[in-house]
């Protein structure tokens, strides 16, 4: 056995070549080790698309690194967990440095850190070069802020990065937001012809894969019929290319626009790729900036997609750090429904909620607006438990790695950190999604109805949840009229809405 120096832990979702724990590797006294370990499929109950992604791409990430000739450790389907096989390989190889990049999970990070205090190694845990904001630089921004908003972040990541301001800092066509020109509704008659994403057809190793995946997950849920995401490095910029080219164009119009059997829209499906670092943040950017000008695209689109990457991507990684661990127990509601079972198998008779959740099972995928206002809105009405929640969402979604899901699902969505870094509760009636989609079209339900037979479950939960915390919506400038419209109810009609309310909560498994 060779005099080994340093063994490099190379994590699922950090598959770049160039990445700060390859940046100084030396072929000669390193080894690289990747570890596939079934518990990282099964601490939550993951999708199989989810499952899949992961090793496929890891595989390919491996055959990258051997085809370059780097000594690399590669378990595959370990029953272990990855910090336990970590161990054996270290003793076995009799190596006492480690390097890491800092891991997506607060778990594995705390668990590489005590197996390092443990063996006494000597463990280098490198800052994730894929993102534009560092831990650190997060904190320095959050001091001594009273609220910790995304739009001033955003602002100072502009201007402390150089895009979309003009040498003086002032915001690109002279404001920082387009919103207004964004996020319309689909036309009454749909969304007409959407150039659809790319796929990319499973090679042998995918379908190995997938095929392995089916057999041993049989039981998660999901299916992969419709398994084309991209798992390469070439794939990851054929889809980026792609999407500057034919889709780009009218992302910012139609970004919360939601109908039935169009599960993409006109979004990137990048997040994935972006996620498992096959994508640097710094290059979509770059790659956008080119084709709004090769294109002549609009700004407001531009902006619109350059706000969830520079912005909203590298808030809520900031604030992960930041508030973990209290964020994984956050529960501001004290909310303790346990998640209805239909969350898995999309068998609910709400049109909104089935369309979401099926197409979530077929792909692993749904956009931010369904993620946010629908399935999201819903659990937040609905009461339910935030961890629960976020196991879900953790689940069952092929982008979904914590660091990013956890500050979505519980700042954004459930409110359950309390406004921590939001100034409201997202909440939604269904008026909401009728406005933002044809799904109430083909519903039982009546979005307008407030209690009754007929009524939507959605718009009788917002009411019941509105007269509940009607003095903390009062209190805020940005909530009152919500609350102000509730005045408009009568006491009576207001009653019936409790009552609706509490029938549809004892049983929210028969929705
Ligand atoms: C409850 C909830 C859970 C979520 N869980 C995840 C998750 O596990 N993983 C994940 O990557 N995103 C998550 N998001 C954010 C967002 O919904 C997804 O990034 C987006 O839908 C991915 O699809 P896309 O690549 O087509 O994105 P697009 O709509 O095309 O947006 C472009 C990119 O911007 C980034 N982005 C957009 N919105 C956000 C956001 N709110 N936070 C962080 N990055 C953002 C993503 O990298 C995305 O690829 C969640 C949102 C909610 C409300
Ligand atoms: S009526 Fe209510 S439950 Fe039905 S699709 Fe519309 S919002 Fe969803």
């Amino acid at each position: 056995m060779k005099n080994l120096n340093r063994l490099i832990l190379i994590l699922g979702d950090q598959l770049d070549l160039q990445g700060s724990a390859l940046k100084d590797f030396n072929a000669k006294n390193d080894e690289i080790i990747m570890i596939e370990s079934i518990n990282e499929a099964q601490y939550v109950w993951s999708h199989k698309a989810k499952i899949a992604l992961f090793l496929s791409a890891m595989r390919h990430f491996a055959q990258a690194l051997e085809e370059r000739q780097y000594p690399l450790t590669y378990i595959k389907e370990s029953t272990l967990p990855i910090v336990e096989v970590l161990r054996q390989q270290l003793i076995h190889k009799k190596i006492s440095r480690l390097v890491c990049v800092l891991p997506g999970e607060w778990r594995l990070k705390v668990a590489i850190t005590e197996l390092a205090q443990d063996l006494s190694l000597e463990l280098e845990m490198r800052e994730d070069e894929h993102f534009f904001c560092s831990r650190q630089d997060f904190v320095n921004w959050t001091a001594g802020k009273k609220e910790l908003r995304l739009e001033y972040f955003y602002r100072l990541m502009r201007k402390t990065h150089g895009i979309l301001v003009d040498a003086d800092g002032n915001p690109e066509g002279g404001q920082w937001n387009f919103d207004q020109d964004n996020r319309k509704p689909y036309p009454k008659k749909g969304p007409g012809i959407i150039d659809p994403p790319p796929t990319f057809e499973p090679d042998p190793l995918t379908r190995k894969v997938l095929a392995y995946v089916n057999k041993k997950y049989k039981d998660h849920p999901g299916n992969l019929d419709q398994f084309y995401w991209p798992v390469t490095r070439d794939q990851a910029l054929k889809a980026l290319n792609y999407f500057v080219k034919y889709r780009l164009q009218n992302f910012g119009t139609f970004q919360d626009a939601m109908w039935t059997d169009t599960p993409f829209g006109w979004h990137s499906l990048l997040s994935s790729a972006l996620n498992l670092k096959l994508l640097n943040p710094r290059e979509v950017i770059a790659t956008v900036l080119i084709a709004w000008k090769k294109y002549g695209l609009d700004l407001s689109t531009v902006e619109g997609f350059i706000r969830q990457i520079l912005g909203w991507r590298e808030f809520v990684r900031g604030m992960y750090y930041l508030d973990m661990p209290q964020m994984s127990q956050a529960n501001y509601y004290n909310h303790q429904r346990p998640l209805p079972k239909w969350y898995w198998s999309g068998k609910t008779s709400m049109a909104c909620m089935n369309d979401t959740i099926k197409q979530t099972l077929e792909y692993g995928y749904a956009h931010h607006i369904q993620r946010l206002m629908v399935t999201g809105n819903f659990a937040l009405l609905a009461e339910i438990l935030p961890s629960e929640v976020s196991n879900w969402y953790l689940a069952i979604y092929v982008d979904a790695i914590e660091w990013v899901e956890l500050p979505n699902t519980v700042g954004m969505a459930l409110f359950a950190n309390g406004g921590r870094f939001t100034s409201k509760p997202y909440i939604a009636s269904g008026a909401y999604i009728k406005r933002m989609s044809n799904y109430c079209g083909s519903c039982k339900y009546k979005p307008e109805v407030r209690f009754g037979e007929t009524a939507c479950p959605i718009t009788t939960l917002y009411w019941n949840f509105l007269i509940k915390h009607r003095a903390q919506f009062d209190a805020n400038p940005r909530t009152r009229l919500m609350t102000a419209n509730l005045k408009k109810i009568s006491d009576p009609d207001q009653k019936a809405i409790k009552k609706h309310a509490q029938e549809l909560l004892s049983q929210l498994d028969g929705l």
